[in-house]
């Protein structure tokens, strides 16, 4: 099989001349050519067939060259692999260069006009390891492979896994912290996007003031990736800086739409195309709660949590525009590209929280926060909620409606006299409100039902997946990658899976907190 190999990041930047693999500053270059370690016993346990199809691998998917490439065991022909050198703030603190530690780009390719990068995450250490080594284990393995996929068919702007290999390796693994290391299962995924680059690329070259390599990231950055922006000066960068801010938070109404918590919105984990990059201690909402966040690192200061989510977008979008500021140098432009950011996500938002209702025409902001304290008073499932209240009649009464969606509560007995009318009094403006809307019952179910997901990868699913693949079973990885690529249809064959979390998935270690450990 013969991949049609464009690559263009390590041809036309600059490489690190330094060709050791020691941890250590890696100056005046965009990334160090490395090569992935070769595992001792790789074995592909799973793939993404129509993704292998859409970037022309399918038939390939299936060789012992493919599992070659996929491992690291080998490289292919004429290719020079390589990590990324970028910096980032991590939870709102500088934190000077890290680059890519376990990741290694291996080439990128071009099928039906569509240009692709190709990455090893796991695949062993790099230059930008730093005091870690360059592994993943199978468990956070699996977590990105399955959330990568479904978030695409969910439609949300996300890389994608290729491929999940076990690599026969042992790795040491601490996952709670608390001094009790532990070996588990080493695993390599092939992630693959457009490209790779993050917030954090950006801020390297300008936290050193490196202004000639800022400039000719950005160019490179535009010239691929932003073909479409054709000024020139200062007028491109602030087209560029405002494509990716729009590009954003794109992304993160996405996300809230969802329910998906990404759990380490550092700047080196932002894409510059806007895509969820590095599933690590994400989680999804179960029962509705802004403060939720599945990240025990960040526990205390929940800076990341749901309901802070596009918050942090915009925060890490002002590093941006710090880094990208030289190459502009007009404040008042900046700000102001800033300014209508706050516009576009505010009637965006709106448009996306009004679409999960159902509802066209406007209504008053009071009504949505009522709805988001009702959600919160009792445990309300949040996927189960929306994806029952499309099965609302204009007829309906409030207590109808209440009883219509009684499948979402954890505990119908914390439903007391109070809180119960609160939730008639909701119910009466929404249905009155549904009777103003042109659309039919039948018309409204149809569309939210494409917009509320029936399945999302709930976190105590991946980690069913994970216990039994640690058993040698890879049954449910295929189950789940099968189901969530048709998010939105009943699938009536997989109703299972229409379920709250179970009582034992509450409190447990991988499904209501993760730490980064992976
Ligand atoms: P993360 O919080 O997972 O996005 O990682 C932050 C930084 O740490 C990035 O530069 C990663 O490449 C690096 N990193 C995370 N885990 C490892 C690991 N096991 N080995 C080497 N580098 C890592
Ligand atoms: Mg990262």
């Amino acid at each position: 099989m013969k991949i049609n190999i464009k690559d263009t990041f390590n041809k036309e930047l600059d490489a690190d001349k330094d060709l050791s693999n020691s941890p250590r500053q890696v100056y005046n270059s965009f990334f160090s050519f490395v090569r992935p370690k070769t595992p001792s016993n790789p074995k592909l346990i799973h793939f993404s067939g129509e993704f292998a199809n859409e970037i022309g691998l399918k038939e390939y998917a299936d060789s012992e060259e493919f599992l070659k490439i996929v491992s690291g065991a080998g490289v292919y022909e004429g290719t020079n692999p390589y990590a990324m050198c970028y910096a980032g703030h991590q939870f709102g603190n500088w934190a000077g260069q890290l680059g890519d530690g376990r990741a290694i780009n291996l080439f990128e390719l071009e099928n039906e006009s569509k240009h692709w990068t190709l990455q090893l995450k796991g695949a062993g250490p790099t230059p930008y390891s730093r005091n870690a080594d360059g592994f993943a284990v199978l468990r956070s393995s699996i977590r990105e492979h399955l959330c990568s996929e479904a978030m695409h068919y969910l439609g949300v702007p996300t890389t994608r896994s290729l491929s999940l290999v076990l690599t026969g390796d042992q790795v040491l693994r601490d996952v709670l912290y608390n001094g009790n290391p532990a070996y588990e299962k080493g695993a390599i995924v092939c992630r693959v996007a457009p490209s790779f680059i993050r917030f954090g690329n950006f801020e390297l070259f300008a936290a050193r003031k490196d202004h000639g390599n800022l400039k000719k990231l950005t160019d490179y950055t535009i010239k691929h990736f932003f073909p479409e922006i054709s000024s020139e000066g200062k007028e491109k960068y602030l087209q560029f800086y405002k494509k990716v801010g729009e590009r954003t938070l794109d992304m993160v109404i996405e996300w809230q739409r969802v329910g998906f918590v990404h759990g380490v919105m550092n700047t080196d984990n932002m894409s510059i195309l806007g895509l969820t990059i590095d599933f690590g201690p994400y989680g999804w909402l179960e029962n509705f709660d802004n403060n939720w966040t599945p990240n025990t690192t960040d526990a205390n200061g929940r800076r990341y949590r749901f309901g802070n989510q596009p918050d942090i977008v915009f925060w890490n979008l002002v590093q941006l525009a710090n880094a990208l500021y030289t190459l502009i140098d007009d404040l008042p432009a900046l700000q102001g590209i800033l300014d209508n950011f706050s516009e576009y996500f505010t009637s965006k938002y709106q448009k996306m929280l009004q679409s999960k209702l159902g509802i066209e025409a406007e209504y008053d902001a009071d009504f949505q926060d009522t709805l988001m304290r009702n959600l919160e008073s009792v445990e309300t499932d949040m996927t189960i909620f929306y994806r029952e209240l499309a099965n609302l009649e204009k007829i309906d009464s409030p207590e109808k409606a209440l009883e219509k969606v009684e499948y979402a509560f954890y505990n119908l007995e914390e439903i007391t006299e109070p809180i119960k009318n609160n939730w008639l009094i909701w119910f009466e403006k929404y249905l009155a409100l549904l009777r103003n809307e042109t659309k039919t019952d039948n018309e409204r179910k149809v569309w939210m039902n494409s917009l509320n997901p029936k399945y999302v990868l709930r976190n105590y699913m991946a980690q069913l997946a994970i216990d039994e693949a640690d058993s040698g079973n890879y049954g449910l990885i295929e189950e789940f990658y099968l189901l969530l690529q048709k998010p939105y249809d009943e699938q009536e064959q997989y109703q299972k899976w229409y379920a709250k979390r179970p009582d034992w998935a509450r409190e447990k270690i991988g499904c209501s907190m993760l730490s980064c450990s992976s």
